[in-house]
C-alpha cells in the first residue's frame, strides 16, 4: 500500500518478497536515526559561497552528514526523506542551525571576517507552526545576530501553501533573517506568488550550471534567472560551479556569488576555519596595499 502511495496514489503495486528486506532495512535505519543526536553521529560540513568579483567568502552553506556506525558517511539525500517521514526531522532540524549558529558566533569572536551561514529547511520543518519561535530561540541561545542566518527553502516548499509561506516569511524577515530559494527553476513556482515573498537570494541549481557552456538552453535559462532576480533586487548564487568556463560565463552575466567544487567542496568546520584564517591575511594584505 505504501509503495502504491509513493507512486502517486491511485494505482496498484504487486507484492514482492524483496519489499520485506527493504522494509526491514528502513526500520533499522529509522531506529538508528532515532539515536543519532545522543550518539553524536552527525557532522555539519560548510561549503563556502564566494563573491564572484572580489573572491571574498561571503557565506557558507551548512550541509549535514551522518557518520553511520556500519554504513560509513551517508549523504543527506539518503536520510533526510526518512527523517521527514518519521518526524525525526524536527529534532534534527533544530540541531543543525543550533550547531552552525554557535560555530558562526565562535568564528566572529575569534576575529575572523563575518560570514553568513545558510541552513536548508525541509517541507515539514517549514510547515511547523513554531518555526519562528525555534529559530528565535536558537539565535538567542547562540548569540548570533539574525542577519548572519539564511534559511534555504525550495520553490516546491514555498508553493505548498503559498498564503502560509507569505505569513511565515514575513515573520522571519521582520526578525532580520535572510531567505533564499534553493535550486530555483527546478521545482515549480508561480511568479505571481514569488514576487510577494520577501526574499533575498535565488540559488541557481546544479542542473542548469552543469552544462552551461555546452547547452545553449541552460545558458539562456541561467541568463534569464540572473536578469529576473536582479530586476527584483535579489542576489543570485550559482551552485555546483566546477569549471573555470562556468565561472567566466557567470561573471559575464553578473551573477553575484558562486558555490561549488571549483572553489571548495563542503568542508568539516575545522578545515573551513583554516580558509577563514587565510581570508584574514588576504584582507590585511589588501588593505596594506591600499594603505587603509
Ligand atoms: P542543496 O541544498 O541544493 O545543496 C547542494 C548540494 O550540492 C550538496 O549536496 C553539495 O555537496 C553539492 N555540491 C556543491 N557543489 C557541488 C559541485 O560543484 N558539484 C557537485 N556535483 N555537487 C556539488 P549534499 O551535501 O549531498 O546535500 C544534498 C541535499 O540535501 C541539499 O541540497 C539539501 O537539500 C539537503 N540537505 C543538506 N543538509 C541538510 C540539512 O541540514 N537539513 C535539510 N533539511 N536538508 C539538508
Ligand atoms: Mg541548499
Ligand atoms: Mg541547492
Amino acid at each position: 500500500m505504501y509503495r502504491a502511495k509513493e507512486q502517486g496514489r491511485n494505482n496498484y503495486q504487486l507484492y514482492d518478497p524483496t519489499m520485506n528486506v527493504k522494509a526491514s532495512e528502513r526500520m533499522a535505519m529509522e531506529n538508528n536515526l532515532r539515536h543519532v543526536l545522543e550518539r553524536e553521529e552527525f557532522v555539519v560540513c560548510c561549503q563556502p559561497q564566494v563573491n564572484i568579483s572580489t573572491g571574498e567568502i561571503t557565506g557558507v552553506e551548512a550541509l549535514v552528514r551522518w557518520q553511520h556506525p556500519d554504513l560509513g558517511q551517508l549523504s543527506p539525500v539518503e536520510f533526510i526523506p526518512l527523517a521527514e517521514e518519521s518526524g525525526l526531522i524536527i529534532p534534527i532540524g533544530e540541531w543543525v542551525p543550533r550547531t552552525v549558529c554557535a560555530q558562526n558566533k565562535a568564528w566572529q569572536k575569534a576575529g575572523y571576517p563575518p560570514v553568513r551561514v545558510a541552513v536548508n529547511l525541509s517541507v515539514r520543518q517549514f510547515q511547523q507552526q513554531n518555526l519562528v519561535e525555534t529559530v528565535a530561540r536558537v539565535l538567542k541561545e547562540t548569540g548570533l545576530e539574525p542577519h548572519y542566518l539564511v534559511l534555504e527553502i525550495t520553490e516546491s516548499i514555498a508553493m505548498q501553501n503559498a498564503d502560509f509561506t507569505i505569513v511565515m516569511l514575513r515573520k522571519l524577515e521582520e526578525m532580520g533573517i535572510h531567505i533564499s530559494i534553493d535550486d530555483f527553476g527546478t521545482g515549480y513556482s508561480s511568479l505571481s506568488y514569488l514576487k510577494d515573498f520577501p526574499l533575498d537570494t535565488l540559488k541557481i541549481g546544479q542542473s542548469f550550471v552543469r552544462d552551461l557552456t555546452t547547452n545553449p538552453n541552460n545558458a539562456a535559462i541561467v541568463t534569464a534567472i540572473i536578469t529576473m532576480a536582479h530586476s527584483m533586487k535579489l542576489k543570485v548564487v550559482a551552485e555546483g560551479v566546477e569549471a573555470q568556463e562556468q565561472l567566466v560565463f557567470l561573471k559575464q552575466q553578473q551573477c553575484d556569488e558562486i558555490q561549488g567544487y571549483l572553489f571548495s567542496k563542503p568542508l568539516p568546520t575545522e578545515a573551513f576555519e583554516k580558509i577563514l584564517a587565510q581570508e584574514v591575511s588576504r584582507a590585511n594584505l589588501f588593505s596594506n596595499r591600499l594603505n587603509i
